[in-house]
């Protein structure tokens, strides 16, 4: 295997030959010698190259500059210099690629995130977004460590689907048929018999349905794929494409579910406290350094790292949904009426409420519980009270809701009923409806964001920085 500077930071200190490939993040030259900062992705950290010219001439030294790639070869020595404790000792560089100074647009200076953004294409060579995307990694890697782990089965939902999970439009249309000339069958409707799968299909908004039909055959699954949503809302928690983890399990409750949820989401932040402390130490310091401008009641309670451990450490706060409206009820804030929108049960809850009880009237994570029935979807499974469904949303600071689960309707009648209700195609859905046919059993499940605990375990405030290539309204570039 070739050495990457990881590597190259971590073996014993010989003089040997070693060799380096990457970009440059920092260049200088003193005079007689050139200090040549490189990274390849591989570490955070840097490698600093030290370039004689009695040894190599400056001429061949000059162009290299920031955002250049360059393979070096050279010495591992010990270095005398602060900051470091070895360096290599150049014997031979040669370019990949230059990079014109006056067009790449990392120079080594403070960008905005806008400006990062704009360039979105270069910005995994930089500082923040290698830490961002190195967790992005480890986090999605563990996620599948402890679905393994705890005996869940990895399943493939489908991307294209004909179902909407939800209920709710808001659904990319796909289709070949030509939108010149859409074929219209006598009613003048879209003839969608004559489109590619002989039917209206779009890109799926959710894998539960069909994690569902897996579960009630293989116990517990998991699924961890796209998902696309054509909400117009350009918030810095919404994206068109995003990434979602949605457990499945056969015979859980809404106990259970909870117990779940909690425990995995601990365990994957305390996998990335763990494992990426490097990266993490790079975000603690941006976010410190970004707060600084900040009115001290926007800045966050915690710096990140203790904002995470603390997590992992706590119990989460459970209490239902009505619970919750008499806290928001109460509160100093609905009294000095802060809330821009109406607090009452029976309401949707807005992310100011939920921020509300996490950041300021709890202080941590907080699960709630059984929420109304006409504000969550119709598989949700029905209480004794005829009012409330055994849903559970996670809130977390910061971010708001971060998963979204609930307990299924497994009774058959009363899952067609609702439907019926909420004049949802009981024909279409018919092998939904199978499931509570043949052999139904009780079991929940949830969704988590990938990119909201992405945003969460990063500290990074915009979703649209924690996703390489972001899809959000008017924004397909790269
Ligand atoms: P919200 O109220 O924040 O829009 P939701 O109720 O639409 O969320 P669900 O349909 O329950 O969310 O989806 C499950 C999870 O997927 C959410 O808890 C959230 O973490 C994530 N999620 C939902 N919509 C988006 C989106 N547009 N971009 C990124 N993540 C999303
Ligand atoms: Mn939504």
């Amino acid at each position: 295997m070739k050495q990457t500077i990881k590597d190259l930071l971590q073996i014993p200190i010989q003089n040997q030959e070693v060799s380096v490939k990457g970009w440059v993040r920092n260049e200088r030259d003193s005079g007689e010698v050139a200090f040549i900062v490189m990274n390849d992705g591989s570490t955070p950290k840097t490698l600093q190259i030290v370039v004689d010219f009695n040894k190599i001439p400056r001429e061949q030294v000059a162009p290299i500059k920031v955002g250049a790639c360059l393979h070096v070869k050279g010495k591992l020595v010990a270095s005398a210099g602060k900051g470091q404790d070895r360096e290599v000792l150049a014997e031979s560089i040669e370019i990949y690629g230059l990079a014109n100074p006056n067009e790449y647009p990392f120079q080594p200076k403070k960008h905005s995130l806008e400006f990062v953004r704009e360039n979105a294409h270069l910005r995994s060579r930089t500082a923040t977004f290698g830490a961002v995307f190195r967790i992005r990694h480890t986090l999605a890697y563990a996620i599948h460590k402890y679905f393994n782990d705890n005996g869940f089965y990895y399943v493939h939902s489908p991307i294209i689907t004909a179902s909407d999970a939800e209920g709710a439009g808001e659904m990319f249309q796909v289709t070949t048929l030509p939108l010149q000339n859409i074929p219209k069958n006598e009613q003048g409707e879209v003839d969608f018999k004559q489109d590619f799968f002989g039917r209206s299909t779009n890109l799926t908004v959710s894998g539960q349905l069909e994690a569902e039909l897996m579960a009630l055959g293989l116990g517990k699954v998991y699924t961890f794929g796209p998902t696309f949503r054509a909400e117009n809302s350009n918030t810095t928690r919404h994206l068109a494409e995003f990434w979602m983890i949605e457990p499945e399990m056969a015979f859980y409750e809404l106990q259970d579910n909870m117990d779940l949820a909690e425990d995995f989401v601990k365990y994957v932040i305390g996998y990335a406290l763990e494992h990426c402390a490097e990266d993490l130490d790079i975000l603690e310091k941006r976010l410190l350094d970004e707060e600084k401008s900040k009115k001290q009641e926007e800045r966050s309670p915690m710096p990140l790292l203790e904002k995470l451990k603390f997590v992992t450490q706590n119990p989460f706060e459970r209490l239902t949904y009505t619970e919750a409206i008499e806290i928001l009820l109460a509160s100093p804030y609905h009294k000095k009426k802060k809330f821009q929108f109406e607090v009452k049960w029976g309401i949707d809850l807005q992310s100011e409420h939920e921020r509300y009880l996490v950041e300021k009237h709890f202080q941590k994570p907080v699960i709630l519980t059984n929420y109304p029935k006409e504000i969550k979807a119709f598989y949700m499974k029905q209480n004794e009270d005829g009012k409330t469904v055994r849903a559970m949303d996670v809130l977390f600071p910061g971010i708001g809701e971060i998963i979204g689960g609930s307990q299924r309707e497994e009774n058959y009648e009363k899952l067609k009923n609702r439907m019926e209700e909420l004049g949802i195609s009981t024909q279409e859905l018919w092998w939904y409806l199978d499931t509570r046919k043949f052999g139904t059993a009780p079991h929940s499940g949830f969704g988590l964001g990938f990119e909201r605990l992405v945003q969460f375990v990063t500290g990074m405030g915009n979703i649209r920085d924690v996703i390489p290539f972001p899809r959000y309204p008017k924004g397909a570039e790269f």
